[in-house]
């Protein structure tokens, strides 16, 4: 029996792992995923056959039928740490339409029933600081960023700025007008062949400044919230100029995450954020007191199967 012991997860890292459901009209006689046991993930490697079964190990495994409830209960303690001043970074990872968007924001016909980690986690910051708020005051402030090609962009004023605009929140409809402007920018210089959104990494921080209003001590929290490019390899015998220009910086910074995520679940000395922009922009939010979770999504496609278990190899090494 092949087992892989995917987590002894030492540290503040975890790795959670969220299988989608089969869409409306795809065919899904075969999945991928043999069962769910608590943390455990087991796929059918050859799912044709039958043979060939394989297990992961996560902190936590969400099913098919998981809703975006539940995945957020999960996630709910981390992101009020931000509250006691901890930095904390929240990934999304998966090969292109596997589901990080939907963790991290929701479909396109969004409800309030289908919104994502984004959308719930300020709302539960602003319920928070307000049962706390004759002991605290918070300050919460928003900034939406976009990685493509090692460039950063700011989604809030569409300028590639190395700064990227701070916007002030005081409510969650402040956030989702926010949130609405950052897509909307993200969306310029995509068309519909050419979907720039799945090849850049795009970055919801949450900064947060609280004060002791016994003490006056103030302190500070930020949250990053990151959909990351697709993590499908391209082959590069079939793309050429741009794409593949895209695809070596997305395999680039994907890696470079990786490297750095390994390094620190296995507390080495030498941690190496300068080897992209996106570990360079996250230096301070990983590692330390920080805390990180990343959210591993895999199709339930038999065609998918390759990405499915390089995804799955991917998450091993994190943990
Ligand atoms: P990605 O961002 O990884 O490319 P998406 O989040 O866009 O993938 O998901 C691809 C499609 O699958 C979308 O239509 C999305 O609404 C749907 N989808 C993804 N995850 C789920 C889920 N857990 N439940 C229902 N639909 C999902
Ligand atoms: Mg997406």
């Amino acid at each position: 029996k092949l087992y892989n012991q995917v987590q002894d997860l030492k540290g503040s890292i975890r790795v959670y792992c969220r299988v989608r459901p089969f869409l409306p009209g795809q065919y899904n006689n075969l999945s991928i995923l043999d069962h769910i046991e608590e943390g455990t993930i087991t796929i059918n490697t050859l799912a044709k056959n039958g043979k060939g079964r394989k297990s992961f190990n996560f902190n936590k495994a969400f099913g098919p039928s998981a809703t975006q409830e539940e995945v957020f209960s999960d996630t709910q303690p981390l992101v009020r740490s931000v509250l006691d001043g901890y930095n904390v970074c929240i990934f999304a990872y998966g090969q292109t339409g596997s589901g990080k968007t939907y963790t991290m924001t929701g479909p396109n016909n969004l409800t309030e029933t289908s919104q994502g980690v984004n959308y719930r986690a300020l709302s539960d910051l602003f319920e928070i600081a307000e049962q706390r708020k004759d002991t605290f005051f918070y300050d919460v402030s928003v900034q939406m960023i976009e990685i493509y090609n090692e460039q950063v962009r700011d989604l809030l004023t569409g300028l590639s700025v190395p700064d990227a605009s701070l916007v002030h929140v005081s409510s969650t409809s402040d956030v989702i007008d926010v949130m609405n402007i950052g897509q909307r920018n993200r969306s310029v210089g995509a068309t519909a062949l050419n979907d720039r959104s799945s090849r850049s990494h795009s970055c919801l921080t949450v900064h947060v400044q609280g004060r002791d209003l016994t003490s006056g001590n103030v302190f500070r929290g930020c949250m990053h919230l990151v959909d990351l490019a697709g993590s499908e390899r391209v082959d590069k015998s079939e793309v050429t100029g741009d794409r593949l220009k895209e695809a070596q910086h997305i395999n680039k910074s994907l890696s470079a995450l990786g490297d750095v995520i390994a390094s620190l679940a296995q507390k080495n000395s030498h941690v190496p954020y300068r080897n992209s922009k996106l570990t360079q922009l996250l230096q301070d939010s990983l590692g330390g007191q920080a805390k990180t979770l990343m959210f591993v999504h895999i199709s339930p496609e038999p065609d998918a199967i390759g990405e499915t278990i390089s995804t799955l190899k991917f998450a091993e090494r994190v943990a």
